[in-house]
Formats: structure tokens, sequence, C-alpha cells
């Protein structure tokens, strides 16, 4: 048994493959600037990509299948790796999402993924929420049509306030889809909206994404703003200054502390299936850091359990204990 299950581990951050996903970004820019132009743009990041996977020891990603098998290849990995739970934050629309979690219950979360500007947003996150079983929001703000502070969207914060459900808003660049400037990009744009709605616990993924210093500001101001640790975290070799998986933790747990900080991996694709080589790297992180045990538990399992409601039976902190 590897020493990476020895405490608790909930995966807060994954995305469950779908085939026939429809590609927005793809569709746009072909319809204004044409397939070859897009081949050209997206051709930039190929061989970056391939270097990223090998420097990781990854596979080649494979397309999806279907949804039945996709679920239970992702059942398995749940098992062999002993996770409490893992949350897709996407997969497909609510509903489609709703039916995969509903094969594995006791192994899946979802989360509802809509546009916040549809007239009808508040009311089907509600529907998400309560007759989907779906349990918390998930928004690319960079993606949105309009600002995140727009009131226009005071019903779903509203909405999901009186349900006490996470939401989870990726800020930072984009590099699929081009974007790197953008009113949404910083997770300071959310500072309003994180004082008006106290009862949302938000979650802002991969260390702020290329903001970190933001999401620290943010998170002192507002102690409703958690983070998650998801991905390789790529972006560090992005920014003009030096920083390691470690310092990060490390300045996180300083400012926001470990109660706020959420582990994930942004699992999707097989064959690379759970991407261990995440949980490893961070755990390293937290022992070298010299993290104590309570706040591994918290980071890795126990502070997502308490957002999303999920006993952790007490059990679980001897499996794997004397192995
Ligand atoms: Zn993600």
């Amino acid at each position: 048994m590897p020493s990476s299950t020895r405490v608790p581990v909930l995966d807060f951050h994954a995305h469950f493959p779908v085939q026939g996903s429809r590609d927005p970004a793809r569709e746009e820019y072909v319809a204004r600037h044409g397939a070859a132009k897009w081949e050209r743009v997206t051709g930039w990041l190929q061989d970056d990509q391939r270097s990223w996977r090998r420097a990781w020891g990854f596979p080649d990603p494979e397309p999806p299948g279907s949804d039945e098998e996709m679920a239970d290849r992702w059942a398995s990995e749940v098992d062999r790796h002993r996770l409490i739970r893992i949350v897709f934050v996407t997969g497909g629309d609510n509903d489609r999402l709703a039916r995969i979690v509903a094969k594995h219950p006791t192994r899946f979360v979802g989360f509802a993924h809509h546009d916040p500007f549809r007239p009808d947003a508040a009311a089907e996150l509600e529907r998400a929420a309560t007759a989907l079983g779906l349990r918390g929001y998930k928004l690319i703000a960079p993606l949105l049509s309009g600002s995140i502070t727009d009131e226009r969207l005071w019903p779903i914060w509203e909405t999901a306030e009186r349900l006490e459900i996470p939401v989870l808003i990726h800020f930072g660049p984009l590099r699929y889809q081009g974007i790197v400037a953008h009113p949404n990009m910083s997770p300071l744009a959310l500072q309003d909206v994180a004082r008006a709605f106290p009862g949302i616990p938000f979650v802002v993924p991969h260390f702020g994404c290329g903001y970190p210093k933001e999401l620290l500001h943010l998170a002192w101001v507002c102690g409703n703003v958690h983070v998650d640790t998801s991905g390789s975290n790529e972006w560090m070799r992005w920014m003009p200054y030096d920083l390691t998986l470690g310092g990060l933790f490390r300045k996180f747990l300083e400012t926001v502390g470990p109660r706020r900080i959420l582990f994930g991996t942004d699992s999707s694709w097989f064959p690379r299936g759970f991407a261990v080589r995440y949980l490893e790297e961070q755990l390293r992180a937290c022992w070298e850091l010299g993290c104590g045990e309570e706040s591994v538990r918290g980071i890795f399992a126990g502070n997502a359990a308490r957002l999303l409601r999920i006993p952790l039976p007490d059990a679980l902190g001897a499996q794997g204990g004397g192995e």
C-alpha cells in the first residue's frame, strides 16, 4: 500500500470525461477567423503539452468512451486509490452528470455547471441541488459573458447561499481558449460578491492560477474564500518570479490557514485516471513543511467533507496507518 493512502483523501476537483461535448472556444474562433487559423493557434500548444506529459510521466489521453464505461472506470479508480469521494465539477449538462453520479453515489459527487446569465440560472441551480442531488456549482469566470459582479447574478448567489452549497470559480488564464485578459480574470473580481454572500463557501482553484497574490489578499479579507490545490500548477512556470509547490502551500498555510485549503487533482482523462502523482507531490510538500497531522487530514479530505456535508468515518483515521 503506497504511503499516500495513509491519510483519508477526497478529490475536490475532477472533470468527468464525456463524449460529444461541444467546444465553444473552437466554434467561436472558427466562425470568426476560419479553421486554418484555429489549427495554427492551437498548434502552438501541442508540443508543449507533449513535453508536459513527458515531464510528469503521463500517457497520451484516449477519447472518452460511453458514460457507463467512464463511470465504471472512474468507480474502480476511486476504489483502487481508496478515495472517500471524487468531485466531478463538470461532466456534460446537469441532468447528464446527475445520472452519472447516481450510478455510484457513494463514490462520486457532482456539481452544477451552467451559464449564470441564463434567465433561469437560479431556478436551474435550485433544481440541480434539490431534485438532481448535485452538491455545488462550478463557474469559469473568464468565460462569462458579463462581469461577475453584475447584479443580474444576485438571484443565483442568493440561491447558493440559501442552499449553503460551495461555489468553485476558476480565475486566471485559459490557455487553450487563448484568454489572458478579461474583466473577470483576477480573483479580486470576486471581492464584492464574496462579501455580499458570506454564507457561500467560494473555492478558487489551482492556488489562484497565476494570481496567487490576489487570491491571498481576497482570502485575507473574505473568510468564506477557500483555495483548491488541483492540477500540476504548471502556471508557476509562467510567472516572472520563482515559485514552488511547497512555497505555495507555505504561503497559503500562513495566510489562509489549513481549514480553507482543499486538495484536488483536476483529473479527467484515461488512461491516466486519478492523477496520483499530484497527490504524492502535494502530500510530500505538506509533510516537508512540517504540517501537523490534523492539518493534513483537513486539507486532503476533512475540509471538503465539511463543505459537502459528507461524514468521514472514524475508522478511516486508522486505515492504512499500519500498512
Ligand atoms: Zn478543472
